[in-house]
């Protein structure tokens, strides 16, 4: 999983933000209703790991933000918002050069 951790690393504070109001992840806080969130900066977490029976658990990266009223933690599973920037990547792949560019006319 190093790609993927490298991947995760890249993501930047506006695309989780741009990532939570497209996928109208907008809810206030089930804890206390206020609706001011913090995100939290820097690398993802990894979040709950479970050994069952015979073999290693394996953890979940996610990124994290928590109410600024009460403190409750509210969690996004990275897999999903990597997949949606690199969806959003593609949908916005076909990029328009500048037509101006290194046109003179004497
Ligand atoms: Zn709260």
């Amino acid at each position: 999983m190093a790609e993927i951790n490298d991947e995760l690393k890249a993501v930047t504070f506006q695309e989780f933000v741009d990532f939570l109001q497209e996928v109208k992840a907008k809810q206030p806080c089930s804890a206390c209703g206020k609706k001011s969130w913090v995100v939290m900066s820097g690398e993802p977490s990894e979040m709950v790991k479970i050994d069952f029976n015979g073999s290693e658990g394996r953890g979940l990266s996610v990124f994290s933000s928590y109410c600024a009223n009460c403190g409750a933690i509210r969690s996004h599973a990275a897999p999903v918002v990597l997949e949606w920037l690199q969806n959003r990547s593609e949908r916005s792949g076909d990029q328009i050069e500048d037509p101006d560019a290194g046109t003179t006319d004497e």
